[in-house]
């Protein structure tokens, strides 16, 4: 077969890195393993839930309700927005696809942090645009004066990751406030929360409030971490009608499931008894956190559901010791490992395992 003879695909294909899943842990010894790779809830579903869900499995023959209406309804009322500001999708990295798909092209940039959430350099190549990274401070956060003096002719989109994947830190209200006010009107900027229900610092702006009156703000939340849906896939967009209208242009028809939406309805009726889940592993975080620093570890503030481990150099052997003991984590060669606040018991073995590394 010769070259000629090859299907041919797009070439900007040929740089992108395929999506790295978290490892599931390994064990042979039969005792017992846990996943902190992946920044998944470890509880599991609530009852109610569960029975919506299953409940919603039994019209498996017919296609989901594309318009979501009862999920959009109980979001319009949970936030108070109007149904026309609400976009749904199979998780919010795939509502993230469709925003970029309908915003940029080749020729075009995406500014945003580095390093951040890790299907972001992906979903940006795959338009054919171009990525423009601006790497974190000292201590792990964003450096938004440099990402507004990132911003060119060609920008067509900024991306803000808060609290930031992997590192943990949130953006503030006063520096988020003045960055929204510099960056020219007719660049779109998406607000990732994926994790702020985790979130405990008062000077942390609910991003919900700051797309009101900035028509070019769209904000990314998902039911994967705090609510416990990873496994559904949903999550949604809170923009102006006109940034929801061209989402819901380039996503893929009857896309998030019945059970799905059945699953999303039922944990915003039960958001208090997941709101609490979410506390207790709050307290959990402050628990991990105050005894890596103890034990020497020069760890960021985080307020996500997990805990970044520079290590540097030290990060695949360290990731291959838990992994020993059972833990898996997610490493990220030459840079550091995420490691996601689980049950008590999985972050006390990982606890026992990181602090001894520090003797
Ligand atoms: C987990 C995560 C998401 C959402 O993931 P979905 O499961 O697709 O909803 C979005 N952004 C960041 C930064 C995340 O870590």
């Amino acid at each position: 077969m010769t070259a000629e003879d090859e299907v041919r695909f797009r070439s900007v294909l040929d740089d992108v890195a395929a999506y790295k899943p978290g490892k599931p842990p390994e064990r042979t010894d039969g005792r017992p393993s846990f996943k902190l790779s992946s920044n998944e809830n470890p509880y599991p579903p609530l009852p109610g839930v569960l029975a919506a869900a299953t409940e919603a499995a039994g019209n498996m023959n017919r296609y989901p309700d594309m318009g979501a209406l009862p999920l959009l309804e109980a979001l319009s009322e949970r936030f108070d927005v109007p149904v026309t500001d609400l976009a749904i999708g199979t998780g919010s990295v795939a509502v993230l696809y469709h925003l970029l798909q309908a915003a940029c092209g080749e020729g075009d940039e995406v500014v945003y942090a580095w390093r951040s959430f890790e299907a972001y350099p992906i979903a940006v190549q795959l338009t054919g645009a171009t990525s423009v990274q601006v790497p974190l401070t000292e201590d792990a956060r964003h450096d938004l004066k440099a990402m507004e003096a990132a911003i060119t002719d060609r920008t067509k989109v900024v991306m803000v990751c808060t609290p930031n994947n992997p590192t943990g830190p949130v953006v503030h209200r006063d520096e988020l406030v003045a960055f929204l006010d510099a960056v020219p009107r007719n660049v779109l900027v998406v607000l990732d929360e994926a994790y702020r229900e985790f979130v405990r610092d008062t000077e942390t702006p609910d991003c919900t409030e700051m797309y009101r009156d900035r028509p070019n703000v769209v904000v990314l939340r998902t039911f994967s971490k705090a609510y416990g849906l990873a496994g559904f896939r949903i999550g949604y967009a809170i923009g102006h009608a006109p940034v929801i209208a061209a989402i819901r242009k380039c996503a893929l028809p009857f896309g998030v499931s019945e059970i799905a939406q059945a699953a999303a309805v039922a944990s915003l009726r039960a958001e208090k008894e997941l709101l609490d889940r979410v506390e207790a592993l709050v307290v959990e975080r402050t628990r991990v956190v105050g005894e890596l620093r103890a034990a020497g570890w020069d760890v960021p503030e985080t307020h996500a559901n997990f805990v970044w481990m520079p290590l540097g150099d030290e990060t695949l052997a360290f990731a291959e010791a838990v992994q020993a003991e059972g833990v898996s984590v997610r490493p990220f060669p030459g840079e550091g490992a995420r490691v996601t606040i689980g049950e008590r018991e999985a972050n006390d073995l990982f606890l026992t395992i990181a602090c001894a590394w520090r003797q």
